[in-house]
């Protein structure tokens, strides 16, 4: 399978770069990386997506003539283009607007890429293809990409994500079960289809990633990715979905617990599991085919890889965290949730200070040094362990259903045309929810500015992991 992920903030840029008053066909270059994949945790096969990286205009000289129904521009600025992606290890990609309808390649569109592969053949460098998007004046996109001798493969689908999700899947529009009549009735028809395309992975499946996992299922996602590390434990029965006491005697693993439940359900979900650690060099193949992510880890150190892989690849994580602590004399209740969004245009959580990065170093050794994590320990030299957090099924449920509700409104806009807030506070004792702001430090490399967002591979993997 091939795709394209283009970054919202792209979209956003390009529809402002190429808007017409008179309505004629504009173009533009993007440049684009890739994350090729060996092993799609679905259907086992190789997968390539690209990712738009940066959105260059094509100068005001190159212009040739633009009507409604073309746009011409000199080949100039597409060999410089070239060459600049040559150095940068891109692949090039050209973009232009119908204005008039939805996105599709016209016969004229044929023509003039095979010519521009043939400038492609003609050059002694290294790069071999290019890519063209269209955008349509209804806020479609299609994309391919051209390889030499003479070839086009067309993508599959195109994501537009960030604050929204919007997916623009050609002609392998999933199936719709006759079980999601109901939802449709109060999102429209097109609901059914976007929501079946989405492949969703769930990060953590204790307290609030398993009723993510029921809910997502319940909504018709096509695809679902379960990652946790851990087995069921007597302790989580009072608020993780699906668990049996059995599952807690014969210590079975909470991604088989869910696996199973989805599938007993019989609501033609496909269900991908990865018992082990999200950071796992072997989740990656898995991570990397998402479309969109929930965060439901109370793992610092696991916080810290998806803050970094949202923006590297422009997957949004939808993460959720929850705090309850009893009330003691003289201090009430303190019952607290948030959903906050990380997609390149948004801040990250280390700005908004909710990863403590002590926490998450003293994880990370526990994890690949259990002795010496013991010793420091036992030396006091690591604060870990202690009396374990409060928790109850309402609330942990209830922050679940704050994140699927964003969710829905970043594919259906029901709150209205924003998007995603960037951050949500619900506090349980007082009944009052509140959007909450903040500011990217200026030194963050993954929120202050686009530095990483759309790099897609790179080595190491996310300018951090081996
Ligand atoms: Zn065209
Ligand atoms: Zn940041």
């Amino acid at each position: 399978m091939l795709d394209l992920i283009m970054l919202e903030t792209h979209d956003s840029e390009l529809r402002a770069l190429l808007a017409t008053e008179d309505g004629s066909e504009a173009s533009a270059y993007v440049l684009l990386s890739a994350a090729d994949i060996a092993t799609d945790p679905w259907t086992g096969a190789a997968r390539r997506r690209l990712v738009t990286r940066a959105v260059l205009p094509v100068p005001e000289e190159d212009r040739v003539s633009a009507s409604p129904v073309h746009v011409t521009w000199s080949t100039r600025g597409f060999v410089r283009l070239l060459k600049r992606a040559e150095r940068d290890d891109l692949i090039p990609a050209i973009v232009h607007t119908h204005p008039g309808s939805t996105a599709f390649f016209s016969d004229q569109d044929d023509r003039n890429e095979r010519d521009l592969l043939r400038i492609v053949a003609n050059r002694a460098g290294q790069g071999r293809e290019f890519a063209s998007i269209v955008l349509g004046g209804d806020g479609s996109a299609v994309c391919r990409i051209w390889q030499l001798p003479d070839e086009a493969r067309e993508c599959e689908r195109v994501l537009v994500t960030g604050r929204h999700l919007a997916v623009h899947a050609g002609k392998t529009a999933a199936g719709v079960p006759d079980s999601l009549d109901r939802q449709a009735r109060l999102f429209g028809p097109s609901f059914n289809p976007a929501i079946r395309a989405l492949r969703v992975g769930i990060v953590g499946c204790g307290g609030t990633g398993s009723p993510t996992a029921m809910l997502l299922a319940r909504l018709g996602i096509g695809h679902v990715l379960l990652v946790d590390d851990d087995v069921v434990e007597v302790s989580n029965l009072n608020r993780v979905h699906g668990a049996r006491r059995s599952d807690a005697e014969a210590a079975v693993p909470k991604v088989d617990v869910l696996a199973r439940e989805i599938e007993a359900a019989g609501l033609g979900v496909e269900v991908a599991c990865f018992q082990g650690w999200v950071g796992d060099p072997r989740a990656r193949d898995a991570m990397r085919s998402c479309d969109v992510i929930f965060g439901c880890t109370d793992d610092h150190d696991g916080r810290l890889f998806l803050n970094r892989f949202a923006y590297f690849y422009g997957i949004p994580v939808i993460d959720m965290g929850l705090r309850v602590l009893p009330a003691t004399e003289g201090r009430p209740y303190e019952m607290g949730a948030r959903v906050t969004v990380l997609a390149p245009g948004t801040t990250c959580l280390l700005c908004r200070g909710l990863i403590d990065p002590r926490i998450a170093a003293e994880e990370a050794l526990r994890r690949t040094d259990p002795a010496e994590y013991d010793r420091r320990k036992a030396e006091a030299y690591v604060s870990g362990g202690g009396d374990p957090a409060p928790a109850v099924v309402t609330f942990t449920t209830e922050t679940a259903c704050m994140a699927v509700n964003e969710f829905l409104q970043a594919v259906t806009g029901f709150r209205g045309p924003g998007g995603m807030k960037e951050e949500r506070r619900r506090r349980f004792e007082t009944c009052e929810d509140r959007a909450n702001t903040a500011r990217p430090r200026p030194e963050c490399e993954m929120c202050a500015g686009p530095g990483v967002w759309g790099f897609a591979d790179v080595h190491p993997f996310l300018h951090r992991f081996g």
